[in-house]
């Protein structure tokens, strides 16, 4: 069983942005950190996908968190990353490849003065890539990833991955393999409150899961999300022994 833990580290919420983040510092701050306890109290590592601001204003918690030897890559929202996109649904898809590479050299830079190291891998935001992004990361020195969300289809984002493969794989391109993780809707701990608003998986027969969420899901004790988490994770334990 391939366990693969991984969160969003969004922007903190502005109006004028017009996404989704989390309402304040601390709110961020304390997802983060629940999360990756709740990882380790599992012996598990997190990736933790890192917007430029993200790794602006939480640089000590994640410079800590690598220590512990959870992963640090980066994560790219177009409208929360430059003002010129604030407010518009416009994402990587939607980008020419060498407008693609601009951005995510630039976030990469930005990335890289807060935490003091290059990413480790790179998810682009809503899913929204193309083929060519696998060639733009090469280029740009990064070789891991969680790019595709298989089947989904997302017209305005110029995203599809139709058949696209549901488990771990390379992609090849010209500057060397590309490796992929795949992420699905079957493990987002996101906003379902309850077990039963969340699909069903298999846990015995699946060999690869990947779990994730944002850095707006409280994952303190006593909450659906940190018992949700805490159970998948104790039974995984037991299959795997
Ligand atoms: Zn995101």
């Amino acid at each position: 069983m391939n366990i693969y833990l991984s969160m969003d580290c969004e922007r903190i919420w502005e109006k004028e942005i017009g996404m989704k983040g989390p309402a304040s510092l601390i709110e961020s701050a304390l997802s983060i950190l629940n999360f990756a306890k709740l990882a380790e109290s599992h012996n598990q590592r997190v990736e933790f996908f890192i917007t430029p601001q993200s790794a602006e204003v939480h640089a000590p918690i994640f410079i800590d968190l690598a220590k512990k030897g959870h992963i640090l890559s980066l994560h790219l929202h177009l409208p929360s990353y430059k003002e010129e996109f604030f407010g518009q649904k416009i994402e990587l898809g939607n980008l020419s490849a060498d407008k693609q590479y601009n951005y995510i050299k630039s976030a990469i830079e930005d990335f890289e003065k807060c935490l003091g190291v290059k990413p480790h891998g790179f998810r682009p935001g809503m899913g929204s890539a193309s083929a060519e992004t696998f060639e733009v990361l090469t280029k740009l020195g990064i070789n891991h990833g969680s790019i595709t969300i298989p089947d989904l289809v997302e017209k305005r984002y110029k995203t599809d991955w139709t058949d696209w493969p549901q488990e771990p794989h390379t992609v090849k391109t010209e500057n060397g393999d590309f490796h992929n993780k795949p992420l699905t809707d079957n493990l987002w701990i996101d906003t379902a409150k309850r077990s039963e608003n969340l699909p069903k998986v298999n846990l015995k027969t699946a060999t690869y899961l990947p779990i994730y969420s944002h850095n707006w899901v409280d994952f303190s004790e006593d909450t659906f999300a940190h018992r949700y988490l805490n159970d998948i994770l104790t039974y995984i334990n037991v299959l795997n022994k």
